[in-house]
């Protein structure tokens, strides 16, 4: 057929109102800060990037590479193949004393695939999910991009940024679906033991429209000699509402590999197959055959990570109290500090310029110190912001120091 001779200019694309909230998130925002400064030659310290800096395990790697050689690179079953899931179901009996069987476990290509699925196939516009803040932003992001209305709690630094049991009351509605609790916490470090949980889940067993996300990915970066707990190990009588969620990015140092997993009723299970069966089908069969052995193999190399973790929490801890103006709740879990920095608001940089906000704060640290961290605001805790110490001790040291100078140069309103 002959060809028009001219094509019409594309009409403007039509962005589903899906998209009407979505913008980069802030630590995209601080990464596309961070090269730049980098590109033009400024050396930068970062203690933003939320992953592990350890190589995975010699072990998973090379349980990744006989899969390849052995020609397991296929497709397997939708929702993870029977060897990944029968190890989900052992590290659960193992970790949790949790039994779940093959059809109440469903692997995806992340944690935050779980998360985003579990909403996907449960919300309508305007259904609520309350979320503890401070938070990880995501929760928020898919919340809206999915129309549902995220009811947001404060913590406080005095209860350990753990959410209060009446303060859940108070903000549960008919309209609240689901409850998302993540411990410990990105970015808080809070853990949950089983005196916190109780009187939480106790409010939740007591209102049978709310349904709990329980995001466990930090579980094996717990410090202080407190065991883990799951919320079904606090309850076991919300089974029937709990969606356990869990990964191996974050334990196994394996965030690239993207394998995320989770356990629930089979009726939500069933419909979250339906999601991974119209969009990603299986997750790459080489990383599930990697994150099986993870799972399964020795936990050496993960409890070498977190002891690694532990002593780096201390030198951040120490050094952050010991910094005029900032004052840093204990992080029982994570890899992450998130200080408050809200009696150096309003102070001003030998420059002049007044800050006022978390984001000025964390640019005039990353311009005029070249240390690279995250601002509370978008985690939901204006007043803080959040460090990571997965990375080097002595880039911590430094970035210490250079915290420091870069508070005790600010100068008191007038
Ligand atoms: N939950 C929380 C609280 C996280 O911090 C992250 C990663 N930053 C995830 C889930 C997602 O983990 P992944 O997608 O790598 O499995």
């Amino acid at each position: 057929m002959a060809q028009p001779e001219t094509i019409p200019a594309p009409a403007p694309l039509h962005l589903s109102s899906h998209l009407a909230h979505s913008s980069p998130s802030a630590i995209s925002q601080t990464m596309m800060a961070v090269a730049e400064r980098k590109s033009r030659g400024h050396p930068v310290l970062g203690v933003h990037v939320g992953e592990p800096d350890f190589d995975t395990p010699q072990h998973i790697k090379e349980a990744g590479i006989a899969a390849i050689l052995g020609n397991d690179t296929h497709y397997t079953a939708m929702d993870g193949s029977p060897e990944l899931k029968d190890a989900i179901a052992l590290k659960f009996a193992r970790d949790n004393d949790l039994t779940f069987t093959r059809s109440e476990i469903v692997v995806s290509a992340s944690a935050k695939l779980m998360i985003f699925m579990a909403l996907f196939a449960t919300i309508e516009p305007g259904d609520e999910i309350i979320i503890p803040a401070p938070y990880w932003g995501s929760y928020i992001d898919i919340a809206e991009m999915l129309g549902a209305t995220p009811v947001v709690i404060a913590t406080r630094p005095e209860d350990g940024f753990r959410l209060r049991a009446q303060d859940l009351d108070d903000a549960i509605t008919p309209r609240t679906r689901w409850l998302l609790i993540n411990s410990p916490c990105n970015p808080s470090g809070a853990v949950y033991e089983h005196q916190h949980y109780a009187p939480v889940l106790d409010v939740v067993a007591r209102h049978p429209q709310v349904w709990l996300i329980a995001d466990d990915i930090y579980e094996h970066l717990v410090y202080d000699g407190v065991r883990f707990v799951t919320p079904l190990q606090v309850r076991p009588g919300l089974r029937d509402r709990t969606l356990t969620v869990n990964g191996v990015s974050k334990a196994y140092a394996m965030t690239g590999w993207r394998i995320g997993y989770g356990a629930g009723p089979e009726e939500l299970m069933r419909a979250m197959r339906a999601i991974l069966s119209q969009s990603t089908s299986c997750p790459s069969s080489i990383s599930q055959a990697a994150a099986a052995t993870a799972l399964r193999g020795p936990q050496d190399a993960a409890e070498d990570y977190r002891r690694q973790y532990a002593q780096r929490r201390e030198i951040v801890i120490r050094e952050l109290n010991s910094i005029p103006g900032l004052d840093c709740v204990t992080p029982g879990g994570a890899f992450y500090a998130f200080p408050s920095w809200k009696t150096l608001i309003g102070h001003s940089t030998p420059y002049g310029e007044r800050l006022d906000t978390d984001e000025q704060f964390c640019r005039y640290l990353l311009h005029d110190f070249g240390v690279a961290v995250i601002p509370g605001a978008p985690f939901g805790a204006p007043g803080h912001f959040r460090i990571s110490y997965a990375t080097s001790p002595p880039t911590l040291h430094e970035a210490m120091t250079r915290l420091r100078t870069a508070c005790t140069t600010l100068t008191a309103k007038r």
